[in-house]
């Protein structure tokens, strides 16, 4: 069958091969059919050679991370057949550690989880896959064009969950929530913070594109200005850029008891000249709590799939920007400035 590869760690390694194996039954007993799978930063970095792993008994891995299939067959009757399913893509250590033994496998403490896609286990943007029933996630059959937007969300209801458990340490009501970022990820989080009936508010550097008209269609003021010139106190940023300066900037910007989440990924190596006395003065004297965000667990998994089966199905379909048939793969891997997201077609 096809499979979409690449040599872990050699640049210019990506093969569409048509003579991968079929899913080993170990894998699990829930046979699927590939539909799609999302392109995302993490892909194009393996494909650069910057990351990856592939499976310990091959040199090949297969990419594809945020999956949608239609399930085949299912002998232990957990699916039925023709039922929508995306697979989550990390797994518990095998130590297990204290976290991955009770299915926090996000949380995990030693490192030795696996992932779908990016370490030690083949991806998704294969014709066939196989899961393990608690790795399978079921989606709305009204999701069938959109389901490749399970596994960033995932990853956003992990950072609201985590933001309402820091929260409950006190009286907690937030109001107003700020994104930055308004790719993917960032306009997911100001889904889900619409969601809650939060006053929603975006930034990003884009002026044009189809940035400001998505956030307004969630009922958010979109900002294209600097940070530092906006007049607001939010109680929660959830911060999707991973600029430095940004990252900086929105630590010191979220009110009294304000909670800034951090979901972006700097690349290190930049250094900025920084007052940290005012950083510290500002999140003691606020009560504020800065944290890191990574992952989902299953419950967010399941959490994604209401919150996508709750959205409007024609917002959720803009943030795909192109759809490229599996023969045309190598293109999928190269972004325009235009696009949100690309997802790749296995059914065209
Ligand atoms: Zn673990």
């Amino acid at each position: 069958m096809r499979a979409v590869t690449v040599i872990p760690g050699v640049p210019g390694s990506l093969r569409l091969l048509d003579d991968y194996p079929e899913p080993a039954p170990e894998e699990g007993p829930i046979l699927v059919e590939a539909l799609a799978v999302g392109v995302c930063g993490t892909d194009i970095e393996i494909i650069e050679g910057q990351y990856g792993e592939a499976p310990p008994d091959t040199d090949r891995l297969v990419l594809g991370h945020e999956s949608l299939g239609r399930v085949l067959e299912d002998p232990t009757g957990t699916r039925q057949p023709g039922d929508l399913v995306a697979g989550i893509v990390r797994h518990p250590d095998p130590v297990p550690c204290s976290n991955c033994a009770v299915g926090e496998w996000d949380m995990c403490r030693n490192g030795q989880f696996t992932e779908h896609g990016i370490k030690a286990l083949p991806g998704f943007a294969r014709e066939r896959w196989r899961l393990q029933p608690r790795f399978a996630v079921g989606l709305d059959p009204s999701l069938i064009k959109v389901g490749t937007l399970l596994e960033p969300t995932s990853v956003m209801v992990k950072a609201w969950d985590h933001v309402d458990r820091i929260g409950l340490r006190a009286e907690w009501q937030p109001r107003t929530a700020l994104i930055t970022g308004a790719g993917p990820i960032g306009l997911l989080a100001a889904l889900l913070a619409s969601q809650r009936g939060l006053s929603v508010h975006v930034l990003d550097l884009a002026t044009e594109g189809p940035k400001p008209a998505l956030a307004s269609a969630l009922g958010a003021t979109y900002h294209s200005g600097p940070l530092d010139r906006l007049d607001l106190q939010p109680d929660v940023i959830v911060e999707c850029t991973g600029a430095p300066a940004v990252v900086l900037e929105a630590m010191c910007r979220a009110g009294p008891n304000g909670i800034v989440c951090l979901a972006g990924v700097s690349t290190g190596g930049r250094t900025i000249d920084f007052d940290a006395g005012a950083l510290n003065r500002t999140l003691v004297l606020e009560n504020n709590v800065v944290f890191g965000s990574v992952n989902a667990n299953r419950r967010h998994w399941e959490g994604a799939a209401e919150a996508l089966s709750k959205a409007d199905p024609a917002w959720l379909a803009s943030l795909i920007t192109r759809r490229v048939p599996l023969a045309e793969y190598g293109i999928a891997y190269s972004p325009g400035p235009q696009d949100i997201k690309v997802v790749l077609e296995f059914d065209t």
